[in-house]
């Protein structure tokens, strides 16, 4: 377990709850507090730092929609409708211009997920965003980290480590100050749109409430985060490389590495789900799902199995050896 997570588990997790209302707490997507009978909140904060999870002279236009796309993500891992979200900057100087521009990315990804800001805090410092989100759900039907199967097959949304050659393509931008907001979302497939402007696949979250095993979105890279599912539902996994959804320019742009690539690099916010057979089924049969896989490919990349651990399978069978990468801050 890489540093953040240890350090997590060690001075956070474990701590008594004693609210019946709170039916989950650390360790997920979000946290789920009871809204009643029916109903459920999905809770979750994430912060970017410059520097960390973005460029220096990343327009502040793209910074503010991504910050909110990203954060939004944590909510289509648990099958949640955006609701509501609230924000504390810590900014540099007040800097209109900045702000303005800030604003109105973060709006323009507000209207277009269906969120509302209500609140939040301002304070002087290294420039610093988080934005915590809160989503609704039918009571019971949240998908968790913690409810995979042996025998459920394993699910990835669109396709893995177009962020990372974004990332590098940043990295390499003669002038990042250029870019337009407008012009990355028009071409959201592009490697530095799926990094700058990535799309919580919150659609095929809520189609996925009820009716999948577990979930969590690839923030970290696919064996990290499928990591996570395996840990908490106490289980292990074979992947296929022959069914992982790679892209040419990922293939080109990694060569003979390309499969490391796209198991390790994050910043993709694609959904990996399990579903058992039955589930799958159900779900394949379904007028909603099948409208979006029309437009977002789904690959089934695995099978959940008995033991711990992630195996990793060449076309004949192989096993082939899995040095993880996964993103760790400590
Ligand atoms: P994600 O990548 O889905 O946003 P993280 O990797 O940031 O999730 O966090 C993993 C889990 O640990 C989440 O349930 C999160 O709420 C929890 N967590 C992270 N940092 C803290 C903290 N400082 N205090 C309490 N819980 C934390
Ligand atoms: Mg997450």
């Amino acid at each position: 377990m890489s540093g953040e997570f240890q350090l997590i588990e060690r001075h956070f997790s474990g701590w008594p709850i004693d609210k019946a209302q709170i039916k989950l707490g650390v360790g997920d997507d979000c946290a789920l507090l009871n809204l009643g009978a029916e109903e459920e909140l999905a809770v979750s904060v994430d912060t970017m730092v410059a520097g960390v999870h973005f460029l220096p002279h990343t327009p502040p236009a793209i910074v503010g929609y991504r910050a909110l796309a990203v954060s939004i993500s944590d909510l289509a891992a648990m099958g949640a409708s955006p609701f509501a979200f609230t924000l504390a900057l810590t900014l540099p100087k007040n800097d209109d211009v900045w702000l303005a521009e800030f604003s109105r990315g973060l709006f323009h990804a507000a209207s277009l997920f269906g969120i509302s800001l209500i609140g939040g805090d301002t304070t002087r410092g290294p420039l610093s965003i988080s934005i915590q989100v809160m989503g609704r759900g039918v009571s019971g039907c949240a998908v968790t980290r913690a409810s995979a199967k042996p025998g459920d097959e394993v699910f990835v949304s669109g396709y893995l480590g177009g962020a990372g050659v974004g990332l590098a393509q940043a990295k390499q931008h003669p002038d990042l100050r250029s870019l337009s907001l407008r012009e990355l979302i028009n071409n959201a497939d592009c490697p530095l749109s799926r990094f700058l402007v990535p799309s919580p696949r919150l659609a095929l979250g809520e189609c996925l409430a009820g009716q999948a095993s577990s979930c969590i979105d690839i923030s970290d890279g696919l064996v990290g985060d499928l990591g996570h599912i395996l840990a908490a539902s106490e289980c292990s996994a074979s992947i296929r490389l022959d069914r992982l959804p790679v892209s040419q320019e990922v293939r080109d742009f990694a060569g003979d590495d390309w499969w490391r690539h796209a198991l390790s690099f994050g910043d993709d916010y694609e959904l990996c789900f399990t579903a058992s057979p039955e589930q799958w089924l159900s779900l394949s049969e379904s007028s909603r799902f099948k409208a979006i896989s029309s437009e977002i490919p789904i690959s089934k990349v695995g099978v959940i199995t008995e033991g711990s651990g992630l195996k990793l399978l060449d076309d004949s069978g192989v096993e082939l050896e899995l040095v993880s990468g996964a993103f760790s801050h400590f």
